[in-house]
């Protein structure tokens, strides 16, 4: 290899190995950071594609991924485990770790006499994520990253609806679309069946289709959901992670042709002119450096991550964590009234299903079996309610039931809307702290030792209209399935808890507000892709991941035909 690893030392003498150590060199073809879905998605489109193209049929895929396994699988979603299909309640996510926190604003002088150390203005605190950098009304307060093998799709709620045209960026043409999306589905599962069987799902549809039969521009229907029913116990589902894309590959040491490299930080890319020429990773545990060279490079570390790791690596394009879309949100949970369990008591269709209940539980008050599978169901975007819904059940850091309720009652509501693009809205990464010297440091680090995201958002004031109209439409089909729960009424969520940035690398063809091109490259880099939600670039309500799955697919499709040419 004719590049001059050496010099790039020179210029990166912080990250580079000890004195009295060796770089550590890895070859490969393509190198992926990131092992959330998309990372997982590029790989395995990648892999397959290569596999039948004899020149290509040897290529091998390095993905580093900064979080460590949390199962035996690669990126299992965690909600798989029977414990927590028997008591979703039980599943209250753990892993998010907040991006930016604002300097509190209530300091307390500690009672206890011990000289202690505490903050004050002069002396903030800058320790996981805290960032007295961040003005908290600019703040996406619940904005977050899952730093795991498998990223957020270890927990997500496999929510994958079509989006609206209205919704649709027009990087494809519809036909292109129609058939990446089919791609899409396959690959994570998606299905709107699995719940068919369920009373409570049916009860619930049945109810909301009863209530609003004369309004044309309503319909309920079945959330369509990345997920397979047991075939060995339909009593439970495999949800879609990581692993479902990944295939057999999700298995460690199944092919030559893939490693998954875990607790390894992608810290910067090396590039001149128009070309990557290597990317420096870090071994967490050992705190040691080492440089992979590949053919081709991917960056798929999520919304926020992937436009941090292009400005540590100098890679700055002006409209880099700009043009930042997220979806606000809405959120109640009911608990189903009387007259819907009298239904389901007496409907011949339960009849079976209700009678077995009551021989095997004849000190149950609910006619509902104990093993009934939640609702899942949807009242689609369309332009007269331009929001997505979720009426289902999920349990999340908020809207756990505890023992107050019956669980089987509750039904949550989760209205999501779309923000209007606003180039002002963004995300800004610590600024150097010599102007002009080599990206070789920040002023402020996150807790991976990356440069601390600072947030500017704010909704507009059609935004703020339609967050409006959002909420009163959730209460108003919330009032037709039951009363609030204590503690979940209707409420607004802090800005970022949707988890669903987008925009921050959006794909377009002018290089003024777009970062890459439709084939998800960095525009005038010729080795370089993106992926994640960040790459779609028009303001989106329903959930994004099956649309950014569609753009690693033609991504990665394109990276087949560069590694054909080389
Ligand atoms: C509670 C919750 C519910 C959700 N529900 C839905 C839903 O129903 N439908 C939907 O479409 N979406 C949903 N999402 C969002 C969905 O999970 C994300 O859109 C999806 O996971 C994004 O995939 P990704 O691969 O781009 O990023 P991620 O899943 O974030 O994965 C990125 C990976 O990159 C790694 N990484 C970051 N920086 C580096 C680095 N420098 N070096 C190496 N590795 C790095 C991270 O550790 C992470 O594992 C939900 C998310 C959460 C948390």
């Amino acid at each position: 290899m004719s590049f001059d690893i050496h010099n790039l030392q020179q210029r990166y003498l912080h990250l580079a190995p000890k004195a009295g150590e060796k770089a550590r060199v890895i070859e490969t073809d393509v190198f992926i950071a990131g092992s959330g879905p998309i990372g997982c998605a590029f790989a395995r489109n990648i892999f397959d594609k290569t596999a039948s193209i004899d020149k290509l049929k040897d290529t091998k895929i390095f993905m580093s991924e900064v979080g460590s396994h949390s199962s035996p699988r690669y990126g299992w979603h965690h909600k798989n485990e029977v414990g927590y299909q028997k008591d979703i309640d039980r599943f209250v996510n753990g892993a998010l770790s907040p991006l930016s926190v604002p300097p509190v604003d209530t300091y307390q002088p500690l009672l206890d006499p011990t000289p202690s150390w505490t903050p004050n203005s002069a002396n903030q605190l800058i320790i996981n994520g805290n960032n007295p950098q961040q003005d908290p009304f600019l703040n996406l307060g619940a904005a977050a990253a899952t730093r795991t093998v498998g990223g957020m799709s270890t927990h997500w709620t496999c929510a994958t609806p079509h989006p609206h045209e209205e919704e649709l960026p027009d990087t494809f043409t519809s036909s292109e679309w129609d058939a990446l999306y089919k791609r899409a589905k396959g690959l994570v599962k998606t299905t709107t069946t699995a719940y068919d069987h369920s009373i409570r799902h049916d009860i619930v549809k049945r109810t909301l289709s009863n209530a609003y039969k004369n309004d044309q521009h309503r319909e309920f229907l079945s959330l369509p959901l990345a997920v397979e029913r047991r075939k060995d116990n339909p009593e439970y589902v495999t949800w879609t992670g990581a692993d479902t894309i990944l295939g057999d590959l999700a298995v460690p040491g199944n092919s030559p042709r893939f490693t998954l490299k875990a607790e390894t930080r992608t810290t910067a890319f090396f590039h001149s002119g128009n070309k990557i020429h290597g990317v420096i990773l870090r071994d967490i545990a050992t705190d040691q450096d080492f440089v992979v060279f590949a053919k081709v490079y991917v960056a798929a570390c999520g919304a926020i991550l992937t436009p941090q790791l292009l400005w540590n690596s100098g890679i700055r394009p002006e409209p880099l964590g700009r043009y930042l879309t997220e979806q606000s949100m809405a959120f109640c949970q009911i608990a189903l009234k009387r007259s819907i369990i009298d239904e389901i008591e007496h409907d011949p269709k339960y009849a079976e299903r209700v009678k077995h209940h009551h021989q095997v539980a004849p000190k149950d008050p609910l006619p509902i079996p104990f093993n009934d599978p939640e609702p899942q169901v949807t009242q689609p975007y369309n332009k007269y309610h331009p929001w997505h819904t979720q009426i289902h059940r999920d349990a999340f850091s908020y809207g756990d039931v505890g023992p107050a309720v019956d669980s089987r009652l509750v039904v949550d509501l989760r209205w999501f809307g779309y923000t209007k693009i606003n180039r002002d809205n963004r995300v800004e990464f610590s600024k150097d702290i010599t102007p002009d010297s080599d990206n070789t440091g920040a002023e402020l680090l996150d807790s991976y030792g990356m440069p601390q995201p600072t947030f500017y958002f704010k909704y507009g004031p059609e935004d703020q209209e339609r967050n409006q109209r959002m909420m009163a439409d959730m209460c108003e089909v919330a009032n037709h399935l039951g009363g609030y729960i204590p503690g979940s009424n209707p409420q607004v969520m802090t800005p970022g808890l949707a988890l669903h940035i987008m925009g921050t690398i959006r794909a377009g063809t002018d290089k003024k507000t777009s970062v890459v091109d439709k084939n998800s490259k960095v525009h005038d880099i010729q080795n370089l892709w993106l992926g994640g939600n960040g790459v779609i670039p028009t303001a989106m309500a329903c959930n994004p991941t099956l649309t950014s799955i569609c753009y690693a697919l033609q991504a990665s499709d394109s990276i087949v035909d560069y590694l054909g040419k080389q």
